[in-house]
């Protein structure tokens, strides 16, 4: 079916088996492109990152940390559980302060990445371009971040191309102003398209060729039809997309899944991430994962040090547990994510 309003793309795009790929690429590997621009530092920190994720080194510090600064988010998007969320916003924040000495901590035993995950807008605060600028002059080699965009002005692209951000990913999900509105209800896609070409612009002016800029399409009932034109409306634009699976909450609607979608029968890998990563919550709690699956699998308080919790019995069972034990003996929760998403 074609979308109101959009013509067929004229050549045949590169996309074609999509639906089985997680990741496009636009202009190249984004990790050649990184290694090209920050040098030997950046190909360390992806052999290290290589050896944990096959369980062959486990790092004495987690080699990228996520911060999640507040829980707020401007929008309230159908396949994000933010929508569905029930009660008061929470009002506790991660402070610059801490954020600040978790860096310092990291950086001290080799943490090489960073970025502001979890669930909230990183544009909802205004610290990202003093904090990204403090972790690349710590020495972290790669700094990201995921936003919908809505907030990005050109003043505040600016700030960021000079604070060192390497990857910049924007959550797009369609070309059609009546497809977005029902994917991102309260945005506007003219406004957040005009900050996308704001940014590129800046960048050009900056002769930066970083941050790269990635275009993610999260793929559902709504907008599986504009994947295509999505794809060639940008390709000659961004440095990468990212597809992206929905289905990763219980609580999102059935109503959403595109037609072809299913979960797989068994899972066909082993999660790594307690091998490479930590998450730190607004509220201080520390989780193994970037994955907000893995909500339940609080490893303890920021306050206790990461280091301490890095090597703390709590993950050494479940990265043991994540390596060698069949699946039925994994923890109800990973045993939910993998079975849905690590296929
Ligand atoms: S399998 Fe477990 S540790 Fe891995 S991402 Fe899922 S919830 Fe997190």
């Amino acid at each position: 079916m074609t979308p109101s309003g959009l013509t067929s793309p004229s050549h045949n795009p590169v996309f074609s088996d999509s639906r089985n790929v997680s990741k496009f690429l636009a202009k190249g590997d984004p990790l050649e492109l990184l290694a090209q621009e920050i040098g030997p530092k950046f190909l360390d920190y992806r052999r290290r990152w290589d050896l944990a994720k096959s369980f062959t080194q486990i790092p004495p510090f987690p080699l990228h940390v996520d911060y999640e600064i507040k829980s707020l988010c401007n929008l309230r998007c159908p396949m994000c559980p933010m929508a569905t969320r029930k009660g008061p916003q929470d009002q506790l924040s991660l402070s610059l302060t801490q954020i600040k000495e978790m860096i310092d901590e990291g950086t001290q035993y080799g943490q090489a990445s960073m970025g502001f995950g979890g669930l909230w807008e990183p544009l909802m605060s205004n610290d990202l371009p003093e904090l990204i600028a403090y972790g690349r002059d710590k020495g972290l080699v790669d700094v990201m971040f995921n936003t919908n965009g809505l907030l990005l002005s050109k003043n505040l692209s600016k700030d960021l191309i000079q604070s060192g951000l390497t990857r910049l990913m924007i959550s797009l999900d369609a070309v059609n102003p009546q497809t977005y509105a029902l994917m991102r209800p309260g945005s506007d896609l003219n406004q957040v398209e005009e900050n996308i070409q704001d940014f590129i612009a800046q960048r050009q002016k900056a002769k930066s060729r970083l941050p790269l800029l990635r275009l993610s399409f999260c793929l559902t009932k709504i907008n599986q039809s504009e994947l295509p034109f999505f794809l060639e409306r940008w390709e000659n634009q961004v440095d990468f997309f990212s597809l992206q699976s929905y289905g990763r909450f219980d609580d999102q609607a059935p109503a959403l899944f595109p037609d072809d979608f299913s979960y797989p029968s068994k899972p066909s890998g082993r999660c790594a991430q307690p091998f490479k990563r930590l998450l730190v919550r607004h509220d201080s709690q520390v989780l193994p994962c970037c994955d907000l699956s893995g909500l339940s699998l609080t490893l303890g308080q920021a306050s206790q040090g990461l280091k301490q919790i890095w090597t703390a019995p709590t993950i050494s069972n479940l990265r043991e547990k994540l390596k060698n034990s069949p699946f039925e003996e994994l923890p109800p929760t990973c045993q939910k994510c993998q079975s849905k998403f690590q296929a």
